[in-house]
């Protein structure tokens, strides 16, 4: 079993928690928190170790009725490997601790792609990632964009990409942020970071990008469009989205236009948290003109990237050489068939 500790047990570390426990060569040996809070309750609930940043706050933990199984050094000592979710920024300053205890380390997209060396990307360089000790998981819409560029690319040879992302002011647990009735040029500038970051997993890949963001909560909306050099047509494009394990297509028959209807569709799913772990591509939007091609995709910023640390984990691990079967074990362990 390999065992995982999971640093920063917040919207993106208590998925990945769960997505560990659910595998069958996993095992969560701990996970941390800064303060008491309910996402502690839970974790004690579900019996992860809970370890904690600072241990003179223990007393504090204990009065809230949550069990402390030490601090977060005590945590690295029992682990092989460590996915930092702690907020962007704070998990580079972890570094030192990491290497001080010898474990391998997976940071999120809020990090600097230099924390690490290697951002990652199942669907896109599995192998760059096998046997090393540190990598970073790209963020939720730069895992949407490398999937679905990496997928036209091999097939029709993308020679630019142009997308623009609509996205969601904060998750829904969120308070602090907005817009509340405003669109946000964010950048206003073009173009904007997320190209690059693309660039960090698909170095050779033409792209611009523009951002802004929205007043709501669940899911980033692309638009994307890709200039190809091999001919395409519609249909063959639908039949290759289809043939990937992380590329859902929202069907024209079930008359879903919005991501609302999407997380009803993924709470009558039974999926945890209404999660979409799939990118949302929308089949009606999927249109060839000439050498283009045109799509809407919906991202859930809160989920795409759970699957992707675990198949990291898999690949520094070198628990699989191929990533086809590192993806295939971690959809079957959650239950993921694709939309
Ligand atoms: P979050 O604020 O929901 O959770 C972060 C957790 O880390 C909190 O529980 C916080 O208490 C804890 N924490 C803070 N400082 C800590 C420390 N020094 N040591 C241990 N724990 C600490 O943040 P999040 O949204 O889960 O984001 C985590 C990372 O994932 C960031 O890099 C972010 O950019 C990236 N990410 C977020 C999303 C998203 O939509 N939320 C999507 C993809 C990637």
């Amino acid at each position: 079993m390999i065992r995982v500790a999971i640093n920063g047990y917040g919207t993106i570390g208590k998925r990945v928690a769960d997505a560990v426990a659910a595998q069958p060569d996993m095992e969560v040996v701990g996970v941390s928190k800064t303060r008491p809070s309910s996402e502690a309750l839970i974790a004690n609930e579900r019996g992860y170790p809970l370890y904690i940043t600072d241990i003179a706050n223990r007393a504090k933990f204990e009065a809230a009725g949550i069990e402390v199984a030490g601090d977060v050094e005590e945590m690295l000592k029992k682990c092989d490997i460590v996915v930092d979710a702690t907020p962007g920024g704070v998990g580079k300053e972890n570094k030192k601790l990491y290497e001080l205890y010898g474990v391998k380390a997976i940071w999120q997209g809020g990090e600097k792609h230099e924390v690490a060396g290697i951002s990652f990307n199942s669907s896109c360089n599995y192998n760059d990632a096998f046997g090393a000790d540190y990598v970073r998981v790209v963020s939720c819409n730069t895992t949407g964009l490398c999937r679905i560029i990496r997928l036209i690319d091999e097939k029709y040879d993308v020679k630019s990409v142009f997308a623009t992302m609509v996205r969601r002011g904060s998750d829904p647990g969120g308070i602090k942020k907005g817009p509340v009735d405003a669109i946000v040029l964010n950048p206003v500038t073009i173009p904007s970071h997320h190209g690059p970051d693309v660039q960090t997993v698909l170095p050779d890949i033409n792209i611009v990008t523009t951002a802004m963001i929205v007043p709501t909560t669940f899911m980033h909306m692309h638009v994307l469009q890709m200039e190809l050099v091999n001919e395409a047509t519609t249909a063959d494009v639908l039949e290759l989205i289809r043939s990937h394990p992380r590329i859902g297509l929202v069907k024209g028959s079930t008359g879903i236009t919005s991501t609302a209807e999407l997380r009803e569709l993924a709470s009558d799913m039974g999926r945890p948290r209404s999660d979409l772990w799939e990118s949302c591509v929308y089949e009606d939007s999927v249109s060839v003109v000439g050498d283009r091609l045109y799509l809407f995709q919906a991202i859930h910023q809160e989920a795409d990237v759970v699957v992707e640390n675990i198949d990291a984990i898999r690949a520094m691990m070198k628990a699989t050489a191929e990533a086809g079967e590192s993806i295939r074990m971690t959809n079957e362990a959650l239950g993921l068939k694709a939309i």
